[in-house]
């Protein structure tokens, strides 16, 4: 009796320590590597449906388009936009801590350098310069230099008309090459009527991946990460990272833009291609807090991933990537 009422009591300690530490145990992290610290605008804070290029209208030159009416609000339970940039702090630093995550962010200085000081530990900045006329190269080498920032990017050369290997952007690379720092260049989709729109300069070919290969073989120890995987260009960003063993690639952008179909043949294209290694979870977050949750739910459905494939692309690629301390996310 004595050796039951032991045993019982043994069993009611180590379940009650189970629930304990199920209770306790934080989510496993994840590193989103392509967040966008932005100031919140009046203008592009719209409501937003996730996976809304899922038909692209027959539009006509005569009619009057609008970016927002290119985001489309047609489905039952659209994203809200953060009405204020307090709003969005406090949503970004929310989401993070309840998600123990870590986001590689870039955009406004301000804002940056306030999630920065809010969340030491969960943030990592960048710097982006996609032309010339950004900033001077000195001046992207002493801001590097001075050690906030750990990574360069968004690179979006795309948007302006140029080509990753343009020799105007040279100087930034070479800097960027020197003192070790990650690069993350846009490659790929802008949406839907992005040249009609808002980007008169954009071009669909210049998103080709075949055009990093002169900038990657005039710096060879620069790592980059291909933003958007370089979609849709699946054939070429395969070639590319068959040749080139230090490119990988974020999944940020068409992951919820995209019909989710379309995203996952994307994804498991490069998959079934080997490159289950060299693949980052990033979102392209821009101004609606929920979008981290929607993106991460393409991975999380994507059932020809295995649980291991899964968290690579979460977590284990950005590590390796970014060459971070493994020890730090526990
Ligand atoms: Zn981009």
């Amino acid at each position: 009796m004595k050796k039951l009422v032991l045993v019982v009591a043994c069993l009611v300690v180590s379940v009650g320590a189970l629930m304990a530490q199920a209770v306790n145990r934080k989510p496993l992290p994840i590193i989103d590597v392509h967040v966008h610290a932005m100031k919140v605008s009046p203008g592009f804070a719209v409501e937003m449906c996730p996976w809304f290029l899922k038909d692209m209208p027959g539009s006509d030159p005569t009619q009057n388009l609008q970016t927002s009416s290119f985001l489309n609000k047609d489905c039952v339970d659209p994203l809200k936009p953060a009405k204020s940039d307090e709003e969005m702090e406090k949503a970004v630093l929310e989401t993070m801590e309840r998600l123990n995550m870590t986001i590689v962010a870039y955009g406004d200085p301000q804002i940056l350098r306030k999630w920065k000081k809010a969340a030491p530990n969960r943030v990592i900045p960048g710097i982006g310069v996609s032309s010339p006329k950004d900033m001077t190269v000195q001046a992207f080498t002493d801001s590097l230099s001075s050690g906030f920032y750990k990574v360069m990017g968004e690179v979006a050369p795309q948007y302006q008309g140029l080509s990753p290997s343009d020799m105007s952007l040279d100087g930034y690379f070479a800097a960027a090459e020197k003192l070790n720092i990650p690069v993350g260049i846009h490659m790929g989709t802008g949406g839907n009527g992005m040249a009609n729109l808002t980007q008169a300069k954009y071009r669909a070919s210049l998103g080709s991946p075949f055009l990093l290969e002169d900038v990657l073989a005039r710096h060879p120890k620069m790592k980059i990460w291909v933003m958007h995987a370089g979609y849709p260009m699946a054939d070429e960003m395969i070639a590319l990272m068959g040749a080139n063993a230090y490119v990988y690639v974020d999944l940020a952008g068409f992951i919820w833009s995209y019909p989710q179909a379309e995203i996952h043949a994307y994804l498991k294209r490069l998959v079934q291609a080997g490159f289950g290694k060299r693949i980052l979870y990033g979102t392209d977050f821009m101004v609606w807090p929920k979008l981290f949750e929607t993106s991460m739910s393409v991975i999380e459905n994507a059932d020809f991933l295995s649980f291991e494939q899964k968290r690579d692309i979460f977590f284990n690629n950005a590590v390796r990537f970014f060459r971070l301390d493994e020890s730090k996310f526990k």
